[in-house]
């Protein structure tokens, strides 16, 4: 890419490490960038600062926030006694839009691969045990259906079990491999209440 200026190729190249984003629509982005007027190209350096500086995980479920504890965990209309075990916050968000979970969430970042490497200590899994040692009836474990999120389901069940802790898996109407996120309201919900006991 000698042909463009080396500022230019540097934001290219910054911008098609972000996911989804191939050399084509970084390119893309790139001039639309250096097209911009100078404040806008300001603000959005320092929404992206600002976001990166103030965005934290919540102390108590370990989704993104900007506050010690998070929305969820500090209404007190929800209930702490009811854990559901996502992945990342995307899945939170997906749940939270079928407006219908009462409970609390405990967000993992990740799910056991053996094949990436990622073990049960990669993800924010002491965490939820640590919760567990407080007043919980049940842990919902609302994992994808792929490979790692099954394992990562067992894996916590096997744990769980142990403490006569209620554990249960969201209904396999998901579709397998299927990432939380792209799947409609109903069908979330449909799983949420045909949830089984392990
Ligand atoms: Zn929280």
């Amino acid at each position: 890419m000698d042909y463009f200026s080396g500022y230019i190729s540097k934001l290219i190249e910054q911008l098609s490490r972000l996911p989804g984003i191939g050399t084509k629509s970084a390119q893309r982005l790139a001039f639309h960038i250096v097209n911009m007027p100078k404040e806008q190209v300001g603000a959005l350096a320092n929404t992206l600062t600002d976001a990166k500086n103030n965005v934290r995980y919540c102390k108590q479920c370990f989704t993104l926030t900007d506050q010690e504890l998070c929305p969820i965990c500090s209404n007190p209309k929800r209930d702490p006694k009811t854990i559901m075990v996502v992945e990342t916050t995307r899945d939170l968000a997906a749940y939270e839009k079928t407006g219908k979970y009462e409970g609390v969430y405990h967000v993992l970042h990740g799910a056991i691969s053996p094949m990436l490497g990622i073990g049960p200590d990669d993800i924010k899994l002491r965490e939820l045990m640590q919760r567990l040692q407080g007043d919980v009836e049940e842990v919902i474990i609302a994992t994808n259906s792929s490979l790692e999120g099954e394992t990562t389901a067992m894996y916590i069940s096997k744990l769980i079990k142990p403490t006569g802790i209620k554990v249960s898996r969201i209904a396999s109407g998901v579709p397998v491999g299927g990432d939380l996120e792209y799947i409609d309201e109903v069908t979330l919900l449909r799983a949420l209440e045909g949830r089984v006991e392990l």
